[in-house]
């Protein structure tokens, strides 16, 4: 039959990507729909992921500098924390965003449906909202679905105090004891935020390294910070089982390889932080012809165009790395070519950041890469315990490592460890995307005294202009 109403653009989700894309598009003249299942815009990144997680790492990180500050004479004594309080001050930091998406989607005159979207052929939606259900024509569509998280079924149960990073953001009490099952970023934020606050943390992680995508090296001051902060971190280890008791979570663990593991133990709270599955088995993609392979992931060309012509992908739906800023570079891609321009994801690198403290950032190639893959490449590293600035800020656990190409001095990929090395790895990524080489780097005149000038020294101590570090 015929459908409700027809729209030139229809964009299905609000996350990072959705609401860039639609932005983008409407900016270029589209008539643009987006459609969100929640009544908020904004997606994971805004509501359940990068905006209240760094709101509250941020807390985190002040607990941990004032107590450092008594190593310098100045005592602040034991904080005390008003969880409500700092519950609404997280929850004010999204609502400011998501209220600013709202009103940039107004301005742009961006038509908003609150509700959820299935394909129903190639050329329309159902949609499923509060006001009943309705249909929709559209000539191109942006599937921006996202990704949600995945619990093994092992771990599947209603009781409360078994949560995953959504629950924990929720921030709705301090647990005395709390196991992360998962070592990987987010678990690790987790565990800083939780630890801070006052949380008995013990984490889990099956592989032989926490955050098993970064360099052993740049992990290791995380690593060692880490153990002084939380109870246990066990690698190589999985959780067999938990059972929901009176007194607590009762959680048994195996080595990684199936042998004898710790001692079983009771939680207070057990955060599962394991994973995220995109959503391209939520909406009925084979309606519309679009291909989406058995994890869930929705394959697209450089024009972020699926299989089927008129019809794109965008985000953590079509592949990792999952991360935001991904998404948000793809997005106008999409909307570029929906608008009849020739763009292209010509990205060669996507910087990943662990916002743990200290923070460990990377891009490109990693050490570890290079030597699984046999790239030739030769390092700079220059240790923060020979930067002004850290030795100020008392942080001189640091480092940061450039790889090159040895025949061409061009930098390939970066990685830093230490407070602020999200911010600081940008420049590598620069780099990188310009081609620069050692010199670009060391020849540019970096502000003293700063973290950003350990990018330059590690360039000129792969050039080996500077050779006396300590
Ligand atoms: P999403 O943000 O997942 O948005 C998809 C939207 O689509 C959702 O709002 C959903 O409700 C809606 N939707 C889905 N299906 C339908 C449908 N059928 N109809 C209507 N609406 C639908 N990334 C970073 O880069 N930096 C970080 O610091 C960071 N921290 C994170 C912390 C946590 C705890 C988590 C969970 C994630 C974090 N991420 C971070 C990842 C980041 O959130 C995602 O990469 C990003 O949100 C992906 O954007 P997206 O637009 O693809 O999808």
């Amino acid at each position: 039959g015929k459908a409700d109403a027809h729209v030139p653009l229809v964009v299905i989700g609000s996350g990072p990507g959705g609401y860039t894309a639609a932005f983008r598009a409407a900016d270029l003249g589209m008539d643009v729909t987006l459609i969100e299942k929640y009544d908020e815009l904004g997606g994971v990144c805004l509501n359940v992921g990068c905006i209240p997680s760094k709101a509250l790492l941020h807390s985190a990180a002040v607990i941990a500098e004032a107590r450092a500050m008594e190593q310098h004479g100045i005592r602040f004594g034991t904080p005390e924390i008003d969880i409500d309080k700092l519950r609404h001050f997280k929850e004010s930091v999204v609502g400011k965003l998501t209220g600013g998406l709202a009103s940039m989607a107004n301005s742009r005159k961006v038509n908003v449906i609150n509700g959820y979207a299935k394909f129903t052929s190639a050329n329309t939606l159902s949609i499923d909202s509060k006001d009943g259900p309705t249909t929709l024509s559209f000539d191109k569509a942006i599937i921006a679905a996202g990704s949600r998280v995945t619990v093994l079924p092992m771990f599947e149960t209603d009781d409360p105090r078994v949560i995953d990073s959504t629950g924990a953001l929720e921030l709705k009490e301090i647990p005395k004891t709390m196991l992360i099952i998962g070592g990987g970023i987010i678990g690790l934020e987790m565990a800083t935020v939780y630890s801070e606050l006052g949380s008995e943390v013990t984490i889990v992680e099956f592989m032989p390294q926490i955050i098993p995508g970064a360099d052993k090296d740049l992990v290791a001051p995380l690593l060692k910070r880490l153990k002084g902060q939380v109870k246990e971190i066990l690698t190589k280890t999985k959780v067999e089982s938990i059972r929901p008791l009176k007194g607590g979570i009762s959680v048994k663990f195996a080595a990684a390889d199936g042998s004898e593991g710790p001692e079983p133990q009771l939680f207070d709270s057990v955060l599962v932080a394991t994973g995220r599955r995109p959503n391209g088995d939520l909406i009925d993609a084979d309606k519309a012809g679009v291909a989406v392979d058995e994890r869930g992931f929705i394959a697209v060309n450089n024009q972020m165009q699926t299989n089927v012509e008129h019809i794109f992908a965008i985000g953590d739906i079509v592949g990792q790395p999952m991360l935001a800023h991904k998404a948000t570079h793809e997005a106008k891609v999409a909307a570029e070519v929906c608008a009849g321009q020739k763009s292209g994801f010509e990205a060669s690198v996507i910087p990943s950041v662990a916002y743990t403290d200290p923070e460990i950032a990377w891009v490109g190639v990693t050490e570890t890469q290079a030597k699984e893959q046999g790239i030739d490449y030769q390092t700079g590293v220059f240790p923060w315990a020979a930067s002004g600035r850290a030795i100020g800020n008392d942080r001189t656990e640091g480092k940061t490592k450039l790889l090159f190409d040895p025949k061409t001095h061009r930098v390939i990929g970066g990685g830093i460890v230490g407070t602020n090395a999200g911010d600081l790895i940008a420049e590598v990524a620069l780099a990188i995307e310009m081609g620069s080489d050692a010199s670009d780097i060391g020849l540019t005149i970096h502000p003293h005294p700063t973290l950003s000038e350990t990018v330059a020294m590690a360039a000129e101590v792969y050039e080996g202009t500077i050779t006396d570090l300590y």
